[in-house]
C-alpha cells in the first residue's frame, strides 16, 4: 500500500482533496408505501417491505427526522413506494438536511417548493419494455416533467432485453438536456427473458462505456463502475452478503465484519421498522445488481485502492459519481 500523494499527480489530487473531506453519511426512508405505478421487478413490492402500516401524523415525521439529523446523517435519500405522493414528508427532509428524491418522475416536483432537491428519475429501457414492466412509457411523460431541469437525473435500470439498444434512450436523455447514471436491473420477479447471463453482462458493460465516450456531458460514469457492476469483482473479491456495504447497521451482524457505511439504515414508512439493506429484504444477494450498492461497496475500500495510480484514480472517479449523484459537487 503506498501513499494518497505518492500516487496522484496535481490535477488527480485536487480532485482527491474535494471529495477526501466530503464524510457522506447517508440512510435511505420509504416515505410512503403506495405508488401510482406497479412495475414487474419492483423489489419494494416484491420483498412485501409494503406491509407496514404508514405513520400519517406530520409531527411525528417532523421528530423522526430531527433524530435523524442528530444521528449525523448528512444526506437523505428518500425512496417508496412513490415519494412525490406525499409532498408535506418530502419538504420536512428537505428542510433539514440535504435531501435527494427518487421518483418515477410522472407527478413533477415542484420547483418553487423545492428548488435545488435533486430528483433521481427511474426509467427501465425503451418504450416498449417500459409498457411491459411498467404497464405505460413513463419517459413521455418524466421527459415532459423534467427537461432542461439542472437538477434533475435519469437513473436508467439497464435490463438484459436492453442489451444493444441503449443508445436511443441515452441520446434522447441528453437531447432534453438531463443527466443520465446506468445500473442494471435484478429480477426479483423472476420476469421471463429479464435475467442476466454472463454473456450479457459482457456486452452490455461495452455498450456502457461506448455510451460514456459517445455522450460525455450526459452520462455521469466511469469504466470502473462498469466493470465492478457488471463482474461483481473488485480487487479479486466478488460482491455479495459477505462484502455488501449497505446493510442497516443496527441488523449488521456478520463476522468478520466487512468495510460498510457508517450509520446507514433504511427506515420503512412506519418509522420503526428497518429494512435489512437498501434495496430487497428479500434478494438473493449473489444476484444483486444495485448501482448504489456496488459504487459504495468501492468507496468504502479507499485502502484497496492504494495500490496503484490507476486504481486509485479508479476510486476518486466512482466516489465523484456519487458524490455528483448526490449534489456533493457540481456535474
Ligand atoms: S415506480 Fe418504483 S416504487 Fe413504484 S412500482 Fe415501480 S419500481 Fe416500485
Ligand atoms: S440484496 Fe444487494 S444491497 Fe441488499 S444486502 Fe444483498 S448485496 Fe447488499
Amino acid at each position: 500500500m503506498k501513499t494518497v500523494s505518492s500516487l496522484l499527480d496535481a490535477a488527480w489530487h485536487e480532485r482527491y482533496r474535494k471529495i477526501s473531506t466530503l464524510n457522506i453519511r447517508s440512510s435511505i426512508y420509504d416515505v410512503t408505501n403506495r405508488c401510482n405505478l406497479r412495475c414487474k421487478g419492483c423489489f419494494f413490492y416484491s420483498s412485501n417491505e409494503h406491509l407496514v402500516a404508514e405513520e400519517m401524523d406530520p409531527a411525528k415525521w417532523k421528530a423522526f427526522v430531527r433524530r435523524e439529523k442528530e444521528r449525523g446523517v448528512n444526506l437523505a435519500i428518500l425512496i417508496g413506494g412513490e415519494p412525490t405522493l406525499e409532498l408535506d414528508r418530502v419538504e420536512i427532509f428537505y428542510r433539514t438536511m440535504p435531501t435527494y428524491c427518487a421518483t418515477n418522475g410522472q407527478i413533477k416536483v415542484p420547483r418553487d417548493r423545492f428548488p435545488d432537491m435533486m430528483v433521481g428519475i427511474s426509467l427501465w429501457g425503451n418504450e416498449e419494455d417500459e409498457k411491459k414492466l411498467r404497464g405505460k412509457n413513463t419517459f413521455a411523460v418524466s421527459l415532459n416533467n423534467y427537461e432542461g431541469d439542472p437538477n434533475a437525473y435519469y437513473l436508467y435500470t439497464i435490463t438484459p432485453n436492453q442489451v444493444g439498444r441503449i443508445e436511443p434512450v441515452i441520446r434522447k436523455i441528453a437531447d432534453g438536456g438531463l443527466k443520465v447514471h446506468m445500473q442494471l436491473l435484478t429480477n426479483d420477479e423472476e420476469v421471463e427473458g429479464f435475467s442476466w447471463t454472463d454473456d450479457k453482462l459482457a456486452a452490455i458493460r461495452v455498450e456502457m462505456d461506448a455510451m460514456l465516450e459517445s455522450y460525455p456531458q450526459a452520462v455521469i460514469s466511469c469504466k470502473y463502475y462498469h466493470e465492478v457492476l457488471t463482474t461483481g469483482k473488485m480487487l479479486g473479491r466478488s460482491f455479495g452478503w459477505s462484502e455488501c456495504p449497505s446493510v442497516t447497521e443496527s441488523m449488521d451482524h456478520r463476522h468478520p465484519q466487512p468495510k460498510r457505511l457508517i450509520r446507514f439504515i433504511r427506515w420503512a414508512s412506519d418509522l420503526k421498522t428497518t429494512h435489512r439493506c437498501c434495496t430487497s429484504a428479500t434478494r438473493d444477494c449473489s444476484k444483486c445488481k444495485d448501482g448504489a450498492a456496488h459504487m459504495s461497496w468501492v468507496m468504502v475500500n479507499k485502502r484497496g485502492h492504494l495500490d496503484s495510480t490507476r486504481d486509485l484514480q479508479n476510486w476518486i472517479e466512482v466516489y465523484e459519481i456519487f458524490a455528483k449523484l448526490y449534489r456533493f459537487i457540481p456535474w
